[in-house]
């Protein structure tokens, strides 16, 4: 017998027998279809007749179910039912078909739900549990035009993002200054008693207690301070929480511990964790909380992560999932031809923190990212390795956007980050010139965007130092000259909790040396709350910053309890951002505000009070493909025995991509979490499930359009069609 003949023995519970039973109760044709059938095949054919002719009149569904490339335009004339028309064809036209299941280690997941009802109906078996049968009623309820659609209300919207406060409410400037005091006064302990020593933070001999606090206020500004605190321990953490770690808590922690996760939770970054929770704020640093604390799912799988990002699996020599020829090592990352990513062997490998749902966790397995940072400093090779890696974007045909990440682009030292930046200036010189001596359509693109991806803005704004800022403000003024028009952050916060007094000074800081802000938030489960992620872009926009893309939790099990289902993420974007549509007549307007980076926070705010919107919705919902780039251009085609959904991803049809796209598949990706536990997850949370009526309705998605802000500018020339470095 097969695995799967197994299962579909197994008895359903008592509960979803009295589902099954209200499914049949709603649904009398339904009913009658699965008693007529003599087998599953019966099933599937009564099925789709009977939606082919009751609901024939419904044209823009049919024209959507049957495009082979449907698009945005075709996407917005749905009607509530006709998701749920599309949806129960797709169930059909992929009945049976096999999935390996990479959350469960490459298990095979058949997905077939009629065939599961019919199995519950005829045989009381098939052991599909309630989370599956929940999300069948509901679907023949949107199908029956007895789900209400869901709404966008104003006044809703505003109630909901006011439940947030932000780390700039002054009650919450004064708990965090309480944190603060807390932090400190265990680490002077810690220094006092020689738990901790440092070659540059110790106290004299003999010097008093209040000049001990007054060192550590001062040490408290410099970044290098709460790199070398961070902290390291379970204990630690938990004392430096007050001993406010529930038992569980702790003993996940510990597990973790011993199963090899790093720590390294930087005292400024620890001290917007409540440990007091005032009446105004609780449950607002859940989002915070989770990057922090590890769950029990990560300790189970850590050491069996399967990568996600396939396209950085690079063998020397050979081409990368996207088709492109990479230098040695594993320094340059690539997935679409414009842009490329440069990762330092620098300190900027690491992090001034590690959220718990990185997709660096897969490279933490092999232990060699471990928060050594004094061991990663740049070795006496890097000089060489730098110029030679910088040659790829020189000789590049279709290259003119790098991103300096890590890690953390902004780990590097200063004395790194200058010498990086001047090698991208005379790398971007030397491709203007080179283009001087090139006819029209055999011209190189030329470098127009740097973009340096930090976290540190959020983690540790003491990092965005006055020094720092005149690198940036000098590499900005010399870099202009040579065709560099946009200079951009990319920072990720994941709460409006983070927007602290120091986190709002660091992106001040940059903005006046001319770099735009941008976010990308991970729409975890805390973040997923409603109202969260629109108050984030309000707040972030009130200090200048532009959102630029709103995550899907990537990864499998591991990151099961972060995960919020993409049906959230198509929800908020239908319900919540649209609060923030920017109109098209405004598009021109928005298009210079990279080139006029340092007036960004009077830019954005004129253009919300003109135009009368709370916020600037100008990031896209997406998830990262494991493929080659970002979409959230998807379809549920199944839905597993747990009510697990199974999504069918392709790719996003707005963008440009390597040719290799034209060869590739779909993707399909199984959730982690059904949409039931999901809800379960919420009111854990202290939710209401009634506020996210609607959601299981959410069966297909169609990536935005990008607003031109993070447009590349025309060049005054005509580029090369030709793409070197690509081998298909
Ligand atoms: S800042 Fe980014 S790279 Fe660093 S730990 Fe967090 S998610 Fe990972």
């Amino acid at each position: 017998m097969t695995e799967i003949q197994k299962l579909d023995r197994i008895a359903i519970n008592v509960r979803s027998h009295r589902l099954l039973g209200q499914l049949l109760t709603e649904n009398p044709t339904l009913e009658e279809i699965l008693r007529n059938s003599k087998n599953e095949t019966e099933v599937v054919v009564g099925v789709r007749e009977w939606i082919e002719k009751s609901l024939k009149d419904r044209e823009d569904a049919f024209r959507f179910y049957h495009a082979r490339n449907a698009n945005r335009e075709l996407f917005e004339k749905l009607e509530w039912r006709d998701y749920a028309i599309i949806r129960i064809l797709d169930y059909i036209d992929h009945a049976g078909k096999e999935y390996p299941d990479l959350n469960l280690h490459g298990e095979i997941a058949v997905s077939n739900p009629l065939r599961l009802i019919w199995l519950a109906v005829t045989r009381g078996t098939g052991g599909a549990k309630p989370g599956f049968f929940i999300d069948m009623i509901m679907l023949f309820r949107q199908l029956r035009g007895d789900s209400k659609s869901p709404e966008y209300s104003p006044e809703r919207l505003q109630e909901w993002m006011d439940r947030f406060p932000f780390g700039m409410d002054p009650r919450i400037v004064k708990l965090r200054e309480e944190n603060k005091l807390r932090i400190i006064r265990v680490l002077m302990d810690h220094i006092s008693s020689g738990n901790i020593s440092s070659r540059r933070y110790y106290f004299d001999q003999g010097i008093s207690e209040k000049e001990k606090m007054e060192k550590m206020q001062q040490w408290w500004e410099e970044h290098h301070f709460h790199l070398h605190f961070a902290v390291r321990s379970p204990e630690l953490l938990n004392r430096m929480l007050d001993h406010s770690l529930d038992p569980d808590t702790m003993k996940i922690l510990k597990e973790a511990e011993k199963a090899g996760i790093p720590f390294f939770v930087n005292p400024y970054y620890l001290s917007l964790l409540h440990v007091r929770v005032p009446y105004f704020a609780v449950g607002a640093d859940l989002a915070i909380r989770y990057y922090i604390l590890y769950s029990q799912q990560l300790v189970a799988e850590f050491g069996r992560i399967v990568a996600w990002e396939k396209e950085d699996q690079v063998k020397d020599g050979l081409p990368n999932a996207a088709g492109w020829i990479l230098p040695e090592g594993h320094n340059i990352h690539r997935r679409y031809p414009e842009v490329a990513i440069l990762i330092p062997d620098s300190m900027g490998r690491a992090c001034a923190g590690l959220c718990s749902s990185c997709q660096r966790m897969y490279d933490f397995q092999s232990g060699h990212l471990n928060f050594n940072l004094e061991k990663l400093a740049p070795g006496e090779t890097w000089d060489q390795k730098q110029k030679k890696l910088l040659q790829y974007f020189e000789e590049d045909s279709q290259l003119r956007d790098i991103l300096i990440t890590g890690g953390d682009g902004l780990m590097s030292s200063d004395k790194t980050l200058t010498k990086l930046l001047d090698e991208i200036y005379l790398m971007a010189q030397r491709k203007v010139e080179r283009n001087l001596k090139l006819p029209e359509g055999k011209k190189l693109a030329e470098l127009v965007r740097v973009r340096i991806g930090s976290r540190l803005p959020v983690y540790l704004p003491q990092r965005i130092s006055l020094n720092l800022v005149d690198i940036l403000k000098d590499f900005r003024e010399k870099a202009s000259k040579v065709g560099v028009c946009q200079f951009l952050i990319q920072t990720h916060f994941v709460s409006p909790m983070e927007v602290t007094p120091e986190s709002s000074l660091a992106i001040q800081r940059l903005i006046t040396a001319g770099w735009t802000v941008t976010n990308q938030q991970v729409f975890t489960a805390a973040a997923s709350r409603r109202g969260h992620s629109a108050k984030l872009r309000k707040v972030l926009n009130d200090i200048g910053v532009l959102p630029y893309y709103t995550f899907t939790v990537k990864g499998y099990m591991e990151n099961n309890s972060g995960f919020a289902p993409n049906a959230r993420v198509v929800q908020e974007q239908l319900e919540e951002k649209v609060a923030g549509k920017i109109d098209e007549q405004y598009y021109d307007r928005i298009r210079g505000f990279p080139e006029d980076a340092s007036s960004m926070v009077e830019n954005i705010e004129a253009l919300r009070r003109f135009s009368g919107l709370p916020f600037l919705a100008t990031d896209r919902n997406v998830l990262n493909l494991p493929g080659v780039g970002k979409s959230l251009t998807f379809r549920m085609i199944g839905i597993t025995r747990y009510g697990r959904r199974i999504l069918e991803f392709d790719h996003d049809e707005t963008r440009h991509h390597s040719p290799i796209i034209h060869k590739m598949g779909k993707v399909v990706i199984i959730e982690s979490k059904s949409i039931h536990e999901y809800l379960d997850q919420l009111e854990e949370m202290g939710e209401d499930r009634k506020d996210y009526n609607g959601l299981y309705g959410y069966s297909l998605g169609q990536t935005e359009h990008r607003v031109p802000i993070y447009d590349y500018p025309e060049p005054d020339f005509q580029i090369t069609e030709e793409m070197s470095n690509l081998e298909l």
